[in-house]
């Protein structure tokens, strides 16, 4: 993470003092370099260069549409996975004819509202659902494009929660059935047989279950050819990992050269779907220490961030790197702490075990929470959103603003009297 460094121990993203920051817009607070954002991006871009690609950012990891912004401004795709995603793309000015929806729930509302707007492809995962986007294209007179997601039945050796690739999980069509549920799909009259997609998991460090994803979606493109059902591009989803303690996560510029080498000549376009691994280094949560409590058999560093800013250590077990902002103050002892949130919940917990010199009133920086930070929060315990602040260029720009305590309960209202 270089675009993190200190500077006479003031912790600075891309060269912006994170106490400054924290002062100017208050916290807890996300905090996102767009240095980090770009060159992540960049590393997939020219990684693909020896073939025709599209990388569709998993807009699921952080949808801030600023963030959105960015990516599109570099040509980026767009991978969606409800109606919402798709709205969010076109207001901050993507292009639908980049975007590819996938999800094991499609609504009604939601295919018509992508066919509309002419996405480029969706990413079918049943055959009932199928049916459901042949007859809804057929309605609004269009052809739907579509990919089959291939459940490959291989293991990421991911957190269960994030593997999706195996038989046992909801996600997909089973390899098996994948022949036939294609031969539907090209019956179908309102379809257009596009492209071949899977996905297996998240946070994925060994690319050994990628590789052989991308062998048993090859075996299928092949015997695909062979029934002249022919594709134009196949989509290995997203997943790749990124160091959040002391991961090894792949190179991605190695991982994508490689796969550009695999299928180079067969005239496929290649899609991919990262999100964590555009996202997830280049983001920070600046927290507050509200106060030390040292009277338990454990001490604790109860922060003004929680688990509704910040879930994944409560829902994943999850590590995040936990640094104080300033270690130039002294008269700070280090002791070990576990570091949690106001809310009213034992799994309210953002680190345990750290050892860190702090005293109450201190700033501290929750690392690598750029993906599925802001965007798994939520308001329990009636807590306002954090603000987002984007580094651009040696600049902090607000991209989103604290929410207020009325739009909690805007959309509330009470019982006509009596
Ligand atoms: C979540 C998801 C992604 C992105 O996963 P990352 O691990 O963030 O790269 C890509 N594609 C699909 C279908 C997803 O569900």
């Amino acid at each position: 993470m270089t675009f993190l460094a200190r500077a006479d121990g003031e912790l600075q993203l891309d060269g912006v003092s994170l106490a400054e920051v924290a002062r100017r817009f208050g916290t807890p607070c996300y905090v996102y370099s767009r240095a980090a954002i770009e060159s992540a991006y960049r590393a997939f871009d020219e990684g693909l260069a020896g073939i025709d690609h599209t990388v569709c950012y998993a807009v699921k990891a952080n949808s801030n549409l600023a963030v959105l912004d960015i990516l599109r401004r570099l040509g980026a795709g767009f991978d969606i996975v409800s109606g919402g995603e798709l709205a969010r793309v076109l207001a901050a000015g993507g292009s639908a004819g980049r975007v590819v929806f996938s999800g094991v729930g499609k609504s009604e509302a939601e295919i018509r509202a992508a066919l509309a707007a002419g996405i480029a492809c969706f990413n079918v995962e049943s055959e009932p659902e199928l049916e459901r986007l042949d007859g809804l294209a057929g309605a609004a007179g269009v052809r739907a494009p579509v990919a089959l997601r291939v459940n490959p039945d291989v293991d990421a050796r991911t957190h269960p929660y994030i593997s999706t690739g195996l038989a046992g999980n909801k996600f997909g069509i089973p390899h098996a059935a994948a022949l036939a549920a294609y031969r539907r799909a090209a019956r179908l009259p309102n379809l257009r047989v596009a492209g071949i997609g899977t996905h297996i998991g998240s946070q994925i460090l060994d690319t050994a279950p990628l590789d052989e994803a991308l062998e048993r979606v090859l075996e299928l493109v092949d015997a695909l050819a062979s029934e002249d059902i022919g594709l134009e591009h196949l989509d290995l989803g997203g997943g790749l990992g990124i160091r959040y303690r002391d991961e090894e996560p792949p190179d991605i510029r190695a991982y994508c050269g490689r796969l550009a080498r695999r299928l180079a000549g067969r005239g496929l376009r290649l899609l991919l779907e990262p999100g964590r691994a555009i996202v997830g280094a280049a983001g920070v949560l600046l927290t507050r220490v509200e106060y030390l409590k040292l009277d338990k058999a454990r001490r604790f560093a109860v922060v003004d961030a929680s688990m509704s800013e910040l879930l994944r250590p409560a829902l994943y077990e999850s590590w995040h790197e936990i640094v104080p902002v300033s270690t130039a103050a002294s008269g700070r002892e280090t002791a070990r702490y576990d570091v949690v949130g106001p809310v009213c919940e034992s799994s309210d917990v953002l680190g345990l075990d750290r050892d860190l010199a702090v005293r109450q009133g201190d700033l501290l920086a929750i690392l690598a929470a750029g993906a599925y930070g802001m965007a798994m929060s939520s308001n329990y315990n009636s807590r306002p959103r954090p603000c987002e602040v984007l580094v651009d260029r040696g600049a902090a720009v607000e991209v989103r603003s604290r929410e207020r305590v009325e739009a909690l309960y805007a959309l509330e209202r009470t019982l006509p009297a009596g």
